[in-house]
Protein backbone atom coordinates (compact mmCIF):
# COMPACT_ATOMS: atom_id res chain seq x y z
CA UNK A 1 0.00 0.00 0.00
CA UNK A 2 2.70 2.17 0.88
CA UNK A 3 4.41 2.03 -2.53
CA UNK A 4 1.20 2.63 -4.07
CA UNK A 5 0.91 6.16 -2.05
CA UNK A 6 4.38 7.20 -2.99
CA UNK A 7 3.98 6.79 -6.63
CA UNK A 8 0.46 8.90 -6.52
CA UNK A 9 2.92 11.84 -4.37
CA UNK A 10 5.15 11.33 -7.24
CA UNK A 11 2.33 12.31 -10.17
CA UNK A 12 2.80 16.01 -11.34
CA UNK A 13 0.41 18.10 -10.27
CA UNK A 14 -0.74 16.41 -6.89
CA UNK A 15 0.30 17.00 -3.02
CA UNK A 16 -0.24 14.20 -0.75
CA UNK A 17 -0.62 13.76 2.65
CA UNK A 18 -0.92 10.24 4.43
CA UNK A 19 -3.52 9.56 7.22
CA UNK A 20 -4.50 13.24 7.08
CA UNK A 21 -7.12 13.77 10.17
CA UNK A 22 -10.61 14.67 8.04
CA UNK A 23 -12.03 16.34 11.24
CA UNK A 24 -9.72 19.56 10.02
CA UNK A 25 -11.24 18.96 6.47
CA UNK A 26 -15.08 19.25 7.69
CA UNK A 27 -17.11 22.42 8.89
CA UNK A 28 -18.60 20.00 11.82
CA UNK A 29 -14.10 19.50 12.93
CA UNK A 30 -15.29 15.79 13.47
CA UNK A 31 -14.08 12.81 11.28
CA UNK A 32 -10.54 10.33 11.88
CA UNK A 33 -8.18 10.01 9.21
CA UNK A 34 -8.29 8.69 5.70
CA UNK A 35 -5.33 6.64 4.44
CA UNK A 36 -4.17 9.45 2.01
CA UNK A 37 -5.35 13.02 1.09
CA UNK A 38 -4.61 14.27 -2.63
CA UNK A 39 -4.81 17.97 -3.86
CA UNK A 40 -4.84 17.48 -7.35
CA UNK A 41 -4.33 20.50 -9.62
CA UNK A 42 -5.46 19.35 -13.37
CA UNK A 43 -7.11 17.12 -14.98
CA UNK A 44 -3.82 15.47 -16.56
CA UNK A 45 -3.28 14.66 -12.44
CA UNK A 46 -6.67 13.39 -11.82
CA UNK A 47 -6.45 11.02 -14.78
CA UNK A 48 -3.74 9.58 -13.47
CA UNK A 49 -4.60 9.20 -10.35
CA UNK A 50 -7.87 7.67 -11.02
CA UNK A 51 -6.14 5.29 -13.06
CA UNK A 52 -3.70 4.05 -10.34
CA UNK A 53 -6.13 3.56 -7.97
CA UNK A 54 -8.81 1.48 -10.16
CA UNK A 55 -4.87 -0.64 -10.97
CA UNK A 56 -4.62 -1.38 -7.16
CA UNK A 57 -8.45 -1.49 -6.44
CA UNK A 58 -8.13 1.56 -4.24
CA UNK A 59 -11.42 3.53 -3.06
CA UNK A 60 -11.42 7.41 -4.17
CA UNK A 61 -13.65 9.98 -3.01
CA UNK A 62 -13.59 13.52 -4.37
CA UNK A 63 -14.09 16.16 -0.97
CA UNK A 64 -15.18 19.42 -1.52
CA UNK A 65 -14.96 22.37 1.56
CA UNK A 66 -16.54 18.90 3.74
CA UNK A 67 -19.61 21.02 4.89
CA UNK A 68 -22.41 18.51 4.17
CA UNK A 69 -20.43 15.63 5.38
CA UNK A 70 -20.13 13.70 9.44
CA UNK A 71 -17.30 11.95 8.61
CA UNK A 72 -16.82 8.44 11.27
CA UNK A 73 -14.71 8.58 14.03
CA UNK A 74 -12.58 5.95 12.10
CA UNK A 75 -12.26 7.76 9.21
CA UNK A 76 -12.25 7.22 5.64
CA UNK A 77 -9.93 3.92 3.56
CA UNK A 78 -8.26 4.88 0.31
CA UNK A 79 -7.60 7.93 -0.95
CA UNK A 80 -9.58 11.30 -0.44
CA UNK A 81 -9.69 14.13 -3.40
CA UNK A 82 -9.49 17.65 -3.12
CA UNK A 83 -9.50 19.73 -6.39
CA UNK A 84 -7.35 22.88 -6.96
CA UNK A 85 -5.96 25.27 -8.78
CA UNK A 86 -7.20 23.94 -12.42
CA UNK A 87 -10.52 23.10 -10.71
CA UNK A 88 -11.08 26.05 -8.39
CA UNK A 89 -11.17 28.80 -11.60
CA UNK A 90 -14.08 30.93 -11.72
CA UNK A 91 -15.06 32.62 -15.48
CA UNK A 92 -17.72 35.49 -16.28
CA UNK A 93 -19.27 35.84 -19.17
CA UNK A 94 -22.47 37.47 -20.40
CA UNK A 95 -25.00 35.90 -18.14
CA UNK A 96 -22.81 32.69 -18.03
CA UNK A 97 -20.46 31.47 -14.92
CA UNK A 98 -17.96 28.98 -15.56
CA UNK A 99 -16.88 27.19 -12.54
CA UNK A 100 -14.14 24.47 -11.79
CA UNK A 101 -15.98 22.15 -8.82
CA UNK A 102 -12.74 23.18 -6.62
CA UNK A 103 -13.86 26.95 -6.50
CA UNK A 104 -15.71 27.86 -3.43
CA UNK A 105 -19.39 28.54 -4.13
CA UNK A 106 -18.92 32.24 -1.93
CA UNK A 107 -16.72 33.16 -4.19
CA UNK A 108 -18.26 31.99 -7.20
CA UNK A 109 -21.60 34.35 -6.17
CA UNK A 110 -19.31 37.02 -5.52
CA UNK A 111 -17.53 37.20 -9.19
CA UNK A 112 -21.48 36.68 -10.28
CA UNK A 113 -22.68 39.40 -8.76
CA UNK A 114 -19.66 41.59 -9.46
CA UNK A 115 -20.19 40.85 -12.97
CA UNK A 116 -23.68 41.96 -12.56
CA UNK A 117 -24.88 38.14 -13.17
CA UNK A 118 -28.34 37.92 -11.11
CA UNK A 119 -29.93 34.83 -10.10
CA UNK A 120 -27.01 33.16 -8.23
CA UNK A 121 -27.48 34.64 -4.86
CA UNK A 122 -29.43 32.18 -3.19
CA UNK A 123 -26.30 30.32 -2.73
CA UNK A 124 -24.48 33.32 -0.23
CA UNK A 125 -23.48 32.32 2.63
CA UNK A 126 -23.26 27.86 1.80
CA UNK A 127 -19.72 27.06 2.46
CA UNK A 128 -19.21 24.63 0.17
CA UNK A 129 -17.65 24.46 -3.27
CA UNK A 130 -19.31 24.10 -6.92
CA UNK A 131 -18.90 20.66 -7.26
CA UNK A 132 -20.01 19.97 -3.85
CA UNK A 133 -23.18 22.19 -3.87
CA UNK A 134 -24.02 20.33 -7.60
CA UNK A 135 -23.49 16.68 -6.09
CA UNK A 136 -26.07 17.79 -2.77
CA UNK A 137 -27.98 20.15 -4.99
CA UNK A 138 -27.46 22.95 -2.52
CA UNK A 139 -30.44 25.75 -2.15
CA UNK A 140 -33.12 27.16 0.11
CA UNK A 141 -36.18 25.53 0.02
CA UNK A 142 -37.73 26.41 -3.47
CA UNK A 143 -34.31 26.83 -5.57
CA UNK A 144 -31.73 24.43 -5.89
CA UNK A 145 -28.41 25.13 -7.80
CA UNK A 146 -29.42 22.64 -10.76
CA UNK A 147 -32.29 25.31 -11.71
CA UNK A 148 -29.47 27.24 -12.61
CA UNK A 149 -26.86 24.26 -14.13
CA UNK A 150 -26.79 24.58 -17.83
CA UNK A 151 -23.80 21.93 -18.38
CA UNK A 152 -21.69 20.01 -16.06
CA UNK A 153 -18.39 18.09 -16.70
CA UNK A 154 -17.66 14.77 -15.45
CA UNK A 155 -14.55 12.14 -15.35
CA UNK A 156 -15.84 8.29 -14.77
CA UNK A 157 -14.03 5.83 -12.99
CA UNK A 158 -12.90 4.71 -16.84
CA UNK A 159 -11.57 7.69 -17.51
CA UNK A 160 -13.67 9.49 -19.99
CA UNK A 161 -14.50 13.20 -19.73
CA UNK A 162 -18.18 13.71 -20.39
CA UNK A 163 -20.61 16.65 -20.67
CA UNK A 164 -23.89 16.25 -19.14
CA UNK A 165 -26.91 18.41 -19.08
CA UNK A 166 -29.25 18.13 -16.07
CA UNK A 167 -31.89 16.31 -17.86
CA UNK A 168 -29.55 13.88 -17.39
CA UNK A 169 -28.77 13.48 -13.74
CA UNK A 170 -32.20 13.00 -11.95
CA UNK A 171 -31.76 16.17 -9.59
CA UNK A 172 -34.31 16.58 -6.56
CA UNK A 173 -34.36 18.40 -3.31
CA UNK A 174 -31.35 17.90 -2.04
CA UNK A 175 -30.69 15.07 -3.96
CA UNK A 176 -28.34 14.13 -7.52
CA UNK A 177 -28.26 11.69 -9.76
CA UNK A 178 -24.63 12.09 -10.01
CA UNK A 179 -22.78 8.74 -10.34
CA UNK A 180 -21.37 8.24 -6.74
CA UNK A 181 -17.82 7.11 -9.02
CA UNK A 182 -17.37 10.11 -11.01
CA UNK A 183 -15.65 13.21 -10.13
CA UNK A 184 -17.33 16.44 -11.04
CA UNK A 185 -14.78 18.58 -12.81
CA UNK A 186 -16.44 22.02 -13.81
CA UNK A 187 -19.96 23.39 -14.18
CA UNK A 188 -21.75 25.94 -16.21
CA UNK A 189 -24.46 27.75 -14.53
CA UNK A 190 -26.70 30.55 -16.13
CA UNK A 191 -28.08 33.72 -14.36
CA UNK A 192 -29.52 36.96 -16.05
CA UNK A 193 -27.84 39.99 -16.52
CA UNK A 194 -28.82 42.54 -13.76
CA UNK A 195 -27.58 45.55 -11.98
CA UNK A 196 -24.31 44.72 -9.61
CA UNK A 197 -26.47 46.48 -7.02
CA UNK A 198 -29.04 44.81 -7.35
CA UNK A 199 -27.79 41.18 -6.87
CA UNK A 200 -25.30 42.65 -4.23
CA UNK A 201 -28.42 44.05 -2.38
CA UNK A 202 -30.04 40.09 -2.68
CA UNK A 203 -26.64 38.51 -1.41
CA UNK A 204 -26.63 40.94 1.50
CA UNK A 205 -30.70 40.23 2.20
CA UNK A 206 -30.09 36.19 1.83
CA UNK A 207 -26.43 36.92 4.56
CA UNK A 208 -28.93 39.00 6.87
CA UNK A 209 -31.44 35.88 7.10
CA UNK A 210 -29.10 33.27 7.63
CA UNK A 211 -27.78 35.58 10.69
CA UNK A 212 -30.80 36.19 12.56
CA UNK A 213 -32.41 32.49 11.93
CA UNK A 214 -29.10 29.74 12.25
CA UNK A 215 -26.47 29.41 14.06
CA UNK A 216 -24.11 30.30 11.64
CA UNK A 217 -19.97 30.70 12.71
CA UNK A 218 -20.40 27.68 14.76
CA UNK A 219 -19.24 23.72 13.71
CA UNK A 220 -22.01 22.96 11.78
CA UNK A 221 -22.64 20.79 8.82
CA UNK A 222 -26.26 23.08 8.19
CA UNK A 223 -29.43 21.23 8.31
CA UNK A 224 -28.88 17.54 9.05
CA UNK A 225 -32.49 16.51 7.92
CA UNK A 226 -34.48 17.16 4.83
CA UNK A 227 -37.62 18.87 5.49
CA UNK A 228 -40.86 16.58 5.27
CA UNK A 229 -43.46 16.92 2.91
CA UNK A 230 -45.34 20.20 3.64
CA UNK A 231 -43.27 21.04 6.27
CA UNK A 232 -40.15 22.06 8.21
CA UNK A 233 -37.35 19.26 10.20
CA UNK A 234 -36.47 22.13 12.42
CA UNK A 235 -40.29 23.07 13.26
CA UNK A 236 -41.17 19.76 13.84
CA UNK A 237 -37.74 18.63 16.16
CA UNK A 238 -38.67 22.62 17.76
CA UNK A 239 -41.84 20.82 18.60
CA UNK A 240 -41.05 17.75 20.07
CA UNK A 241 -39.11 20.04 22.45
CA UNK A 242 -35.66 18.67 21.28
CA UNK A 243 -33.75 21.82 21.36
CA UNK A 244 -30.99 22.32 23.35
CA UNK A 245 -30.66 18.68 23.90
CA UNK A 246 -27.54 17.00 24.09
CA UNK A 247 -24.58 14.15 23.46
CA UNK A 248 -21.10 14.60 24.88
CA UNK A 249 -20.12 17.97 22.93
CA UNK A 250 -22.81 17.61 20.28
CA UNK A 251 -25.97 19.91 20.45
CA UNK A 252 -29.26 20.51 18.38
CA UNK A 253 -29.27 23.97 18.16
CA UNK A 254 -31.46 26.17 20.16
CA UNK A 255 -31.54 28.73 17.45
CA UNK A 256 -32.75 26.27 14.74
CA UNK A 257 -34.22 23.08 15.64
CA UNK A 258 -32.37 21.46 12.46
CA UNK A 259 -29.05 22.01 12.80
CA UNK A 260 -26.64 20.31 15.47
CA UNK A 261 -23.87 21.72 16.78
CA UNK A 262 -20.47 20.41 17.58
CA UNK A 263 -19.91 22.80 20.83
CA UNK A 264 -16.32 21.84 21.07
CA UNK A 265 -14.55 18.57 21.42
CA UNK A 266 -17.62 16.21 20.01
CA UNK A 267 -17.21 13.11 18.50
CA UNK A 268 -18.56 11.78 14.80
CA UNK A 269 -20.25 9.43 17.12
CA UNK A 270 -22.01 11.83 19.87
CA UNK A 271 -23.29 13.94 16.88
CA UNK A 272 -24.53 10.55 15.25
CA UNK A 273 -26.31 8.99 18.63
CA UNK A 274 -28.05 12.55 19.18
CA UNK A 275 -29.08 12.46 14.77
CA UNK A 276 -30.60 9.14 15.68
CA UNK A 277 -31.85 9.89 18.99
CA UNK A 278 -33.57 13.07 17.09
CA UNK A 279 -34.95 11.08 14.44
CA UNK A 280 -36.50 8.08 16.75
CA UNK A 281 -38.09 10.67 19.10
CA UNK A 282 -39.96 12.41 16.21
CA UNK A 283 -40.56 8.78 14.44
CA UNK A 284 -42.41 8.07 17.67
CA UNK A 285 -44.39 11.35 18.33
CA UNK A 286 -45.45 12.67 14.93
CA UNK A 287 -45.03 9.30 12.93
CA UNK A 288 -42.73 11.38 10.66
CA UNK A 289 -39.74 9.40 9.11
CA UNK A 290 -37.24 11.96 8.85
CA UNK A 291 -34.66 11.61 6.64
CA UNK A 292 -30.68 12.91 6.31
CA UNK A 293 -29.59 15.69 4.78
CA UNK A 294 -25.87 15.37 5.88
CA UNK A 295 -24.08 12.48 4.06
CA UNK A 296 -22.18 10.08 6.49
CA UNK A 297 -19.13 8.63 5.34
CA UNK A 298 -16.52 6.04 6.90
CA UNK A 299 -15.75 3.28 9.39
CA UNK A 300 -16.79 3.41 13.18
C1 LIG B 1 -23.20 27.06 7.88
C2 LIG B 1 -23.74 26.15 6.80
C3 LIG B 1 -24.82 26.55 6.04
C4 LIG B 1 -25.35 25.70 5.05
N1 LIG B 1 -26.43 26.13 4.33
C5 LIG B 1 -26.91 25.35 3.35
C6 LIG B 1 -28.03 25.77 2.56
O1 LIG B 1 -28.61 26.84 2.77
N2 LIG B 1 -28.46 24.96 1.57
C7 LIG B 1 -27.85 23.77 1.31
O2 LIG B 1 -28.28 23.08 0.37
N3 LIG B 1 -26.81 23.33 2.03
C8 LIG B 1 -26.32 24.10 3.04
N4 LIG B 1 -25.25 23.66 3.78
C9 LIG B 1 -24.64 22.35 3.50
C10 LIG B 1 -23.43 22.42 2.52
O3 LIG B 1 -22.75 23.65 2.65
C11 LIG B 1 -23.85 22.24 1.06
O4 LIG B 1 -24.46 20.99 0.86
C12 LIG B 1 -22.63 22.37 0.14
O5 LIG B 1 -23.06 22.52 -1.17
C13 LIG B 1 -21.69 21.18 0.23
O6 LIG B 1 -20.52 21.49 -0.50
P1 LIG B 1 -19.09 20.93 -0.07
O7 LIG B 1 -18.12 21.37 -1.09
O8 LIG B 1 -18.78 21.29 1.32
O9 LIG B 1 -19.37 19.38 -0.21
P2 LIG B 1 -18.81 18.20 0.72
O10 LIG B 1 -19.50 18.26 2.04
O11 LIG B 1 -17.34 18.20 0.73
O12 LIG B 1 -19.32 16.94 -0.10
C14 LIG B 1 -20.69 16.65 -0.22
C15 LIG B 1 -20.85 15.45 -1.15
O13 LIG B 1 -20.45 15.82 -2.46
C16 LIG B 1 -19.42 14.95 -2.92
N5 LIG B 1 -18.52 15.79 -3.74
C17 LIG B 1 -17.96 16.97 -3.42
N6 LIG B 1 -17.24 17.45 -4.46
C18 LIG B 1 -17.35 16.54 -5.45
C19 LIG B 1 -16.81 16.45 -6.77
N7 LIG B 1 -16.03 17.39 -7.30
N8 LIG B 1 -17.12 15.35 -7.51
C20 LIG B 1 -17.91 14.35 -7.01
N9 LIG B 1 -18.43 14.38 -5.76
C21 LIG B 1 -18.15 15.48 -4.99
C22 LIG B 1 -18.75 14.40 -1.68
O14 LIG B 1 -18.13 13.16 -1.91
C23 LIG B 1 -19.96 14.28 -0.75
O15 LIG B 1 -20.67 13.09 -1.04
C24 LIG B 1 -24.74 24.46 4.81
C25 LIG B 1 -23.64 24.05 5.59
C26 LIG B 1 -23.15 24.87 6.58
C27 LIG B 1 -21.98 24.43 7.40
Amino acid sequence: MTDVFEEIDQIAGIAARKDELLSLHTSFAVGGPCDLMVWVSDIDALKRLLALAKTHSLPVMALGNGSNVLVRDGGVGGVVIRLVDDFATIEAEGEHIHAGAGASLAETVSKATSSGIGGLEFLAGIPGTVGGAVVTNAGSRDVWVSSRLVELGVLTDDLTARRLSPGDLGFGYRHSGIDKTWIVTDVLLAGYRCEVEEARHKVEEYLNMRRTTQPTGENTAGCVFKNPPDDAAGRVIDHAGLKGSRKGGAEISMIHGNWVVNTGGATAGEILDLINETRDKVQDEYGIDLELEINVIGRD
